[in-house]
């Protein structure tokens, strides 16, 4: 049975150093340095999977080389051979290896003698890093013999919008970037030396920290390379641009304190590092009881939760866009009257928005506004929901007017914690003003979460669906019931 020795590099460890040579040292050498995947990455990863199969339609019939698991790449690479020794015309997850650098490409079709290669994305555009990809894959495939004619991106129309069943070919949008990938083939030769080189030395590189450690990915290893910064640190001051951060960094500025008047602050950053360097909270009152006069009981409290997904599941839905799927709504007649608690959360069988519509207006007849925590979303989903479903516009939109956001005080600086650390989002205001309620306890403590959880809910027919739903409904009310119990703090201003 013929081998092949096993590769140095491949498509993601060379881009691993192209973003930092350190990332790749430490990848190759100290692995355990790297915490467990999230859920969240892992369903960016699993979304990645289901698009790359499904563009396959666009070129159906071929067949597929990848191999049962990433150590088995090799096998894969003969196959792939054999596959076009053999005449096969389309192939999926063909492989390839060239002088110890290995790249699969997602479909490979021949035209004529000659062969196109595409490589599907789940974004919605091309990014430089995808330029990077292909001009490797380009690399090691014409490096292996085989001639090609294009190299092009697979990647997400965001204009589509679906009408009955999915439209495949106009889900997705094909570009060529062999221009791009012509232009850049003696770097990427230099760069596969250079890295070639640093794995074979096995000396672990000098680099600092700076906006390669989340450029062109969040790097995994920052826990490690960034153990050094304090916090609070300058990293944290609020609003400031990140490529200031990191010229006080290498000017030796790190701790807040040591910020002595290098930096023109705006009020909101004056107000942070104040109030971190007293100890004490800011409040200005009169700012807190101007938002408190704009609003009025009886008073609603309103959280939304959503779902996207790359490939629209929906009629009158598109790639990415936000599915509201649950609310929780608590209701307080005045000051000082019970709150009352209504929800919803769909059964995940089919579009939730109908129901989800349906039930807000009816749990929200009564007069008063709408309070809810960083209004641009909660705004954003009632405005889509009235776009796609004409029938409740009016009355959405008339819900939408009522809407008022309890964040203000808190993006002003009128009410400011140190444990706020510069910033304004429910999580961090919480515990400041009310330290007794906690996320932390909750299997579900953030909204990315929620989403993944309902997801999870839909298309796996072995997830505990018992669970999941309790999961989201102790969320979502947690969040509004937060929202009760911030504002009962400023109406003691
Ligand atoms: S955290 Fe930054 S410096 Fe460290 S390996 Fe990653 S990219 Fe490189």
């Amino acid at each position: 049975m013929k081998t092949l020795t096993k590769h140095v590099l491949s498509k993601s460890t060379f881009v691993y150093g192209c973003q930092c040579p350190k990332r790749l040292f430490l990848h190759k050498f100290k692995p355990e340095l790297k915490p467990k995947i999230s859920e969240a990455r892992q369903a960016i990863f699993d979304t990645g999977t289901d698009v790359g199969l499904l563009a396959q339609k666009l070129f159906p019939g071929g067949v597929d080389a990848s191999p049962e698991s990433t150590y088995e790449y090799q096998k894969s690479v003969l196959l792939t051979k054999d596959l076009i020794r053999s005449g096969v015309k389309i192939i999926y997850e063909a492989a390839f290896q060239h002088e110890g650098v290995l790249a699969a490409i997602d479909i490979l079709v021949k035209n004529g003698n000659k062969w196109e290669a595409y490589e599907v994305k789940s974004s919605t555009q091309i990014k430089e890093v995808n330029i990077t990809d292909a001009s490797l894959q380009y690399h090691v495939i014409t490096g292996s013999g085989i001639s090609l004619k294009d190299i092009s991106i697979i990647h997400i129309n965001n204009e589509y919008v679906r009408k009955g069943r999915l439209n495949i070919s106009k889900l997705f949008r094909i570009e060529s970037v062999l221009k791009d990938v012509l232009m850049t083939q003696d770097i990427v030769e230099k760069k596969i030396r250079e890295l070639k080189k640093l794995l074979k030395n096995g000396v672990e590189p000098e680099v600092d920290i700076g906006p390669h450690c989340s450029d062109p990915y969040e790097c995994e290893f920052t826990d490690h390379c960034w153990s050094h910064i304090p916090s609070p640190s300058v990293f944290d001051v609020s609003r400031l641009r990140e490529s200031r951060k990191f010229e006080l960094y290498e000017e030796g500025t790190v701790k807040l304190e040591d910020l002595n008047g290098e930096l023109e602050l705006t009020a909101y950053q004056e107000i942070q590092i104040n109030s971190y360097l007293s100890g004490k909270k800011h409040i200005n009152k009169k700012g807190v009881r101007e938002f408190l006069s704009g609003i009025s009981y009886p008073l609603y409290f309103l959280d939304f939760e959503s779902f996207q997904t790359a490939v629209p599941l929906f009629n009158k839905s598109r790639p990415f866009q936000q599915i509201p799927f649950q609310y929780s709504l608590h209701y307080k007649k005045d000051k000082s009257s019970d709150l009352s608690h209504n929800f919803f959360l769909a059964d995940g069988q089919d579009d939730p928005r109908p129901a989800f519509i349906e039930k807000l207006l009816k749990d929200t007849t009564k007069k008063g506004d709408i309070l809810t925590y960083n209004i641009g979303f909660e705004k954003s989903i009632v405005n889509k929901l009235a776009e796609d479903f004409p029938q409740y516009q009016s009355a959405m939109t008339a819900l939408s007017e009522r809407m008022k956001d309890l964040m203000t005080p808190f993006r002003n600086g009128d009410y400011y914690h140190p444990s706020m650390n510069g910033s304004y989002s429910i999580k961090k205001v919480l515990p400041a003003l009310v330290p007794e309620m906690d996320y932390d306890k909750l299997e579900i403590s953030e909204g990315e979460m929620a989403g993944i959880a309902f997801r999870s809910m839909m298309i796996n027919p072995d997830a505990d669906r018992k669970k999941i739903r309790a999961d989201l409904l102790e969320y979502c009310k947690t969040d509004t019931l937060a929202m009760v119990k911030i504002l009962e703090v400023l109406e003691t201003v």
